[in-house]
């Protein structure tokens, strides 16, 4: 429900006008702030904590998505993904804030400000819980075919809006298996993240590779570019998942040139992070 707030009598300040005097009337403040939280707590969000005296102040803003996350349904139509994102799985409730079917048709099932329940147990560039501070979308896609080009088409559609809309930075464009190696293998190896990049979503090697210098670490870079390394084998796996087409689970041949050049663009980033949505 968006306009939860609408309608929901704030909670009478906590003591304010209950008289505190002899004996029983001293327990009335207790009593009418245990009534408040009830009240409150038969509303599906509260506001306003009743156990404080609320001031206000016109000077905040929502907690706004620092990522987006991309996934495969690994299911055969959208329609049963959908209903699994309003529902379940065997692990119990999922969602998502989008899906996109493989005819491009883009579904929202949470709003954007809300965290939708799809990345699990995470963590990217040294920070966990993806679903506080991700957008999740869904691709109908069953994990062993190409993605289709509508849906890769409505994406880029998708990313656009949400970049800008959200100021989420353009580079923080992730896949599930990157934010959770050990478990998740999606989007897998057919997803075109070279298509993205060419539209300006995600991280990319730019061509023509140049050689690491001397003294280079790829783990340190790995470490940058955001992979979690307490099980480098799972991390390089989603690293070669994403940046070359296979999930090999070890040093390979041309690593350390991509990922010089990877940080050599995260390096060169601004120090500063992007200002938050206006609204
Ligand atoms: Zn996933």
């Amino acid at each position: 429900m968006k306009h939860h707030h609408v309608g929901i009598q704030r909670p009478s300040r906590p003591g304010a006008s209950v008289p505190v005097g002899r004996g029983m009337k001293r327990l009335r403040p207790a009593a009418a702030l245990f009534a408040a939280v009830l009240l409150a707590a038969c509303a599906s969000a509260p506001e306003r904590n009743p156990v404080a005296r609320w001031e206000g102040s016109p000077n905040h803003s929502p907690r706004w998505a620092r990522a987006i996350v991309l996934h495969h349904t690994a299911m055969d139509s959208a329609q049963g993904a959908i209903r699994t994102l309003q529902t379940g799985n065997s692990g119990g409730p999922v969602s998502a804030h989008y899906l996109i079917g493989d005819d491009g048709v883009i579904h929202q099932l949470v709003a954007d400000g809300e965290a939708a329940w799809h990345a699990g147990n995470s963590r990217w560039a040294g920070v966990d819980e993806l679903n506080a501070w991700s957008i999740g979308i869904e691709l109908d896609n069953d994990g062993r075919e190409p993605f289709a080009p509508a849906q890769v088409d409505a994406l880029l559609v998708l990313l656009e809006e949400l970049t800008v809309r959200l100021r989420i930075p353009r580079h923080m464009v992730l896949g599930h298996s990157d934010i959770a190696p050990t478990r998740k293998d999606d989007p897998s190896v057919h997803f075109p993240w070279k298509v993205l990049a060419d539209a300006g979503f995600g991280l990319w090697p730019r061509e023509p590779l140049r050689p690491a210098p001397p003294g280079f670490d790829a783990w340190v870079a790995m470490r940058l570019v955001g992979y979690d390394l307490r099980d480098p084998e799972a991390a390089l796996a989603a690293f070669h998942r994403r940046f070359r087409g296979n999930e090999a689970r070890h040093w390979l041949p041309g690593d350390a040139e991509i990922l010089f050049d990877l940080q050599q663009q995260l390096l060169a980033l601004p120090a500063q992070a992007p200002a938050p949505p206006a609204h």
